[in-house]
């Protein structure tokens, strides 16, 4: 908080649709007379010794802000190239990744009652980036987890369920097959879950919980669900499925001092620059944001709005949304309704 009383943010515009509905927030958020400043900064990649890092401006912006939204970066392809947004999670050790799904009241989908949260680890496992050739035609990818991320992470979601009033985290995992890391999850769940005693301790095989979602979304209400990387990666997109796709879906990369919120979805290249993009995702990680900051007013004036004008019709949402409207005629029915 600065000493105007209002709070600088760090804004990281993104590739693609990113500019579009980076523009949007920042037109809502001053219709809206929210107390933040935003600092854009650019993360375009810069080659360090050799390596893939994101410019210094950039990581002190978020260093000093401790909170910032990110729009979709884009995956160069080729050697030698990291993904951006695992450089960004590693640099500010952003080890949760919490990706909540809930029905959007206005736009029907076969389901009407999602509201699941889900917590992936976001640094390791299947996604730690370890992969080699053994011999021609063989290679080994390694998957690693190590006590203190499968703590840290898991702590989170104790933590998560408590702040948010869930009776009950749920390790999903396949332990069953993955004896010794998807093992090391679920003993050390074990271990955590005695700190919380006032929260259960469930768990259950990835592959069950998929059927069971999907089948039923309903017991998954009060509950925390956490997991290892890639199951968060995809069953956290299938969640998103269940209320209506990735231009939805919001995201927090949470770490014990910065966080750094954005929608799920990528830099849509298909349709950037058309001014076709649906800013929703954006917007609620946007709110994720202002609650984090527990500036809880604005966020459900936003929230509010937003699933306001979600449900006033086609003529006033986006393409993807099967609407009709442009990213400008969202942006200001969200606004009117503010
Ligand atoms: P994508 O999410 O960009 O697009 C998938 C489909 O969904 C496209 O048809 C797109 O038009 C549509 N879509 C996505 N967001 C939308 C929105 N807000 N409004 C309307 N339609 C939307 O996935 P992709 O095409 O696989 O990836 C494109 C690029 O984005 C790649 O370089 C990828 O690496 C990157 N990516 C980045 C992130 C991130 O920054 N967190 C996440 C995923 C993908």
């Amino acid at each position: 908080k600065n000493a105007d009383g209002k709070y600088t943010v760090t804004m990281i515009e993104g590739d693609g649709i990113g500019v579009e509905i980076s523009a949007a927030v920042k037109d809502i958020y001053a219709a809206a007379k929210v107390p933040i400043i935003w600092e854009a900064v650019d993360v375009t990649p810069i080659l360090k010794d050799g390596k893939t890092a994101i410019p210094d401006v950039a990581i002190d912006s978020v260093k000093r802000n401790l909170v910032a939204l990110k729009g979709p970066l884009a995956t160069p392809i080729g050697k030698g190239h990291v993904s951006l947004n695992l450089t960004l999670r590693r640099t500010f050790n952003l080890f949760a990744n919490l990706r909540p799904c809930r029905s959007v009241v206005g736009y029907k989908t076969p389901y009407d009652n999602v509201d699941t949260v889900l917590i992936r680890e976001n640094t390791e496992g299947e996604y730690s980036g370890i992969e080699h050739v053994v011999v021609d035609g063989v290679v080994q990818s390694i998957k690693l987890i190590t006590r203190p991320a499968c703590e840290r992470v898991i702590r989170y979601a104790f933590q998560h369920a408590r702040a948010t009033g869930k009776p009950k985290v749920l390790v999903v995992h396949k332990a069953t097959i993955m004896k010794m890391s998807d093992g090391l999850f679920l003993s050390t769940a074990k271990e955590i879950a005695k700190e919380y005693p006032e929260i259960e301790l469930g768990a259950e095989l990835l592959d069950n919980t998929c059927l069971k979602i999907v089948t039923d979304p309903e017991p998954y209400k009060p509950v925390v669900m956490v997991m290892p990387n890639l199951y968060g990666d995809i069953l956290s997109d299938m969640c998103s499925g269940l209320i209506g796709g990735l231009g939805l879906t919001p995201s927090g990369n949470m770490g014990d001092e910065v966080s750094i919120f954005e929608a799920v979805h990528g830099s849509a290249p298909d349709i950037a620059g058309k001014g076709l993009a649906n800013p929703t995702a954006l917007l609620l990680s946007s709110v994720m944001m202002l609650r984090h900051m527990k500036l809880n007013d604005y966020a459900d004036k936003i929230e509010n709005a937003v699933l306001t004008t979600i449900a006033s019709g086609p003529e006033n949402i986006t393409r993807d949304l099967k609407g009709t409207a442009g990213t400008k005629h969202f942006t200001e029915q969200i606004i009117r309704r503010l």
